[in-house]
């Protein structure tokens, strides 16, 4: 009984809603209406074989379409303002009236776009006699009709306003929206952590099973990008066009490799540092063969969009546009020429990749300037302990001195073979948590990346134990030296945390060796995403060694690094857990081959399927960055941490009355201090 009177109602709502010409789609009606004028570029009858790209994209208008949220990724001079919005809004105007909400960057575009191209756009359709005339009431203010904010219309309205004040947003309910400039978009801080577009969906609700949203935008930087997240999360369609030579259909992308064709895409040819005209072609992936830029526009014209992943839902739908599908304005020439510019200069790529390639751009090299441990070295040298310095700066006393031991390299089927290499940090770790690096070096001399075997002379190393070649001997000159503090004590280190991921079996026989000094640590096997670190262990037993062996969780020690990197050493006095490092010297604490390995990890967000975000995972930047020092830190951090830990045991073995579960640094500091 309810179904049948559900459906009655559907019935009822078709014959109602017939008043909506249905079988008119919005592309049609724009070529049918719209008219470009005398001096624009493409003039006379809106024709979208003149942007092929854009006639599926204004189709989703059509009320019987079901997409909901519709995401455009695009180049800067597509025409998706024109072919999208403009004639979106004309024949929202005539045939599907609603409150419609549209953003620009900033409050001139806004203006630029109400007071000038839309007007025109309505005009050209023969539509302006809709818009209620401009009604200005005295002593009010305010006007109504016809605005630079509002134009109403029978049956619905349009209401311009800047993407970067989404708070400010009235407390309106729309039915569609062109979010456009998404990029621009500016988050208050409690909803950094949110996606744009669950701040701007509550104007939405209210239509939840009729809105249309647009989400359009020239990405930015790839780390702050919204556009491109939720550009990721629909069914990410790529316009596909059959080749002329074999008729495979692919995609345009600048460059590409793939196993059968190497290099595809835009190639040329340079003279003089020029980019020669008639050399530009472009490569099928598919088959190799060469197109020419006079066969694009038919080849660009036989395309169809094409799904490339699964949306979060089934009407999320997103859009990729670049403009090496130009029909006319920009060609491959244009491009490859520009390209040719990028690559010697950051700033072009940047612009090159956003406004012609609508990708995002992944900074590399600007954090590492802003490293504020960079900055981090004072006045003592390599190898000295500076406890009278950390006195000075507030620190009080270097209590622990921990070293870690970070093992790579390549192992070989003996010792001539071998060619590793041991990275260690030795740290001096005061009384309210700062540090001063002691020494930062490695034994053996392999190098990541794939020339490591480029000089076959230089002296190569092994894990193995009693040969000649080996690393342990050199690492315990290391150990076991005395070191002196710029108050004139000898201290020596206390605890050494050696990697036991790698070398397993070599690295447990020198824990054997250095009972009582030496302990195995190991990152856990997997490499766990968590948002929520309440009931995590910072370091547990390993089971295959309980005595000298620890499994740590890396992530929460990485996290609490990242905020350690922040403090300035120059705050006097310091602040808790700041990092101090030495004078570089012997190419050692350099930009490039120390502080840039803290940057070579990056805490990445992970979704689930349908978008919510499940927790963080540090990921390298990009799989050849050496990355040792900023592991042999981490280790170094727990070192101490295992250090009190072993401490306060063998103190309750001895019969003291501490709650070693509630021992921590603050008061082995305490204690050492009343020794
Ligand atoms: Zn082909």
């Amino acid at each position: 009984m309810i179904d049948q009177i559900s459906n009655y109602r559907k019935a009822f709502k078709a014959i109602f809603s017939q008043k909506i010409v249905r079988d008119v789609m919005p592309s049609q009606f724009a070529e049918e209406n719209r008219v470009i004028p005398q001096g624009e570029p493409l003039p006379g009858k809106w024709n979208y074989d003149n942007s092929p790209l854009t006639r599926e994209i204004v189709d989703v208008l059509h009320p019987d379409n079901p997409i909901r949220i519709c995401v455009v990724m695009k180049s800067a001079q597509y025409g998706v303002s024109d072919g999208v919005i403009h004639n979106g809004i004309i024949y929202l105007m005539k045939h599907a009236p609603a409150p419609i909400l549209l953003t620009a960057g900033d409050g001139d575009l806004v203006t630029k776009s109400m007071g000038e191209r839309i007007p025109a756009a309505i005009r050209s359709a023969g539509l302006y006699n809709l818009i209620r005339p401009s009604n200005q009431r005295k002593g009010k203010g305010r006007s109504s009709g016809d605005t630079l904010t509002t134009k109403q219309f029978p049956g619905g309205s349009l209401t311009a306003q800047t993407i970067q004040s989404l708070n400010k947003m009235r407390q309106t309910t729309y039915k569609i929206g062109f979010l456009d400039d998404f990029e621009s978009a500016v988050l208050t801080n409690e909803q950094r952590d949110g996606d744009v577009f669950s701040v701007v969906k509550g104007r939405f609700t209210r239509y939840a099973d009729q809105m249309k949203v647009f989400l359009i935008s020239t990405p930015t930087l790839k780390d702050v990008s919204k556009i491109e997240p939720a550009f990721l999360k629909g069914d990410q369609r790529y316009w596909f066009m059959p080749c002329p030579r074999c008729g495979e259909y692919f995609r345009f992308e600048m460059f590409g490799k793939n196993s059968t064709i190497q290099k595809y895409g835009i190639l040329y040819d340079v003279e003089d540092g020029q980019v020669i005209q008639d050399s530009v072609k472009y490569r099928c992936p598919c088959c190799g063969g060469d197109i020419d830029e006079k066969e694009k526009g038919a080849m660009i014209r036989a395309g169809e969009w094409r799904p490339t992943a699964k949306p979060m839902n089934e009407t999320y739908r997103s859009y990729h546009i670049s403009d090496l599908y130009s029909t006319f304005g920009t060609t491959w020439f244009d491009l490859a020429e520009e390209w040719n510019e990028a690559t010697k200069d950051k700033l072009k790529l940047k612009a090159f990749l956003n406004l012609r390639l609508g990708q995002t751009y992944e900074e590399r090299r600007q954090e590492v300037k802003s490293l504020v441990i960079a900055h981090n070295t004072r006045e003592y040298e390599i190898g000295t302990i500076p406890n009278y310095l950390s006195n000075q700066d507030g620190n009080g006393d270097i209590t622990l001195i921990t070293m870690a031991c970070d093992l790579g390299g390549h192992i070989g089927d003996d010792e001539t073979e071998d060619d590793v290499r041991l990275d260690y940090e030795i740290l001096g770790h005061s009384a309210n948590g700062s540090t001063y690096s002691i020494d930062a070096g490695n034994i053996g001399t392999y190098k990541v990346g794939k020339n490591w075997d480029k000089n076959p002379n230089r002296p190569k190393y092994t894990y193995r134990h009693n040969v000649y070649n080996s690393v342990w001997p050199v690492l315990s000159d290391i150990l076991n030296k005395e070191y002196l503090t710029d108050d004139g004590q000898r201290r020596m280190i206390n605890i050494c945390v050696i990697d036991t991921g790698y070398a397993t079996m070599d690295a447990y026989e020198y824990l054997n060796q250095n009972p009582g000094v030496c302990f195995g640590v190991k990152g856990e096997s997997e490499r766990k995403v968590i948002s929520d670190y309440t009931d995590v262990k910072l370091f547990k037993e390993s089971n295959e060694r309980k005595l000298d062996c620890f499994i740590l969780t890396e992530s929460i020690m990485k996290d609490r690094l990242a905020d350690f990197m922040k403090k300035s050493a120059a705050t006097q006095p310091q602040q808790e857990n700041t990092m101090n490092f030495p004078q570089p010297a012997a190419g050692k604490y350099t930009l490039k081959n120390y502080f840039a390995q803290y940057e070579a990890e990056v805490k990445k967000p992970e979704y689930d399927a349908g978008g919510i975000l499940k927790g963080y995972r540090w990921e390298k930047r990009h799989s050849g960055s050496d990355d040792h020092f900023k592991d042999c830190r981490v280790y170094n951090l727990f070192a101490r941490d295992i250090y009190v830990k072993l401490f306060a045991k063998q103190l309750k073995q001895q019969g003291a009355k501490i709650d070693e579960n509630s021992f921590y640094w603050s008061n082995f500091c305490n204690y050492m201090n009343h020794v």
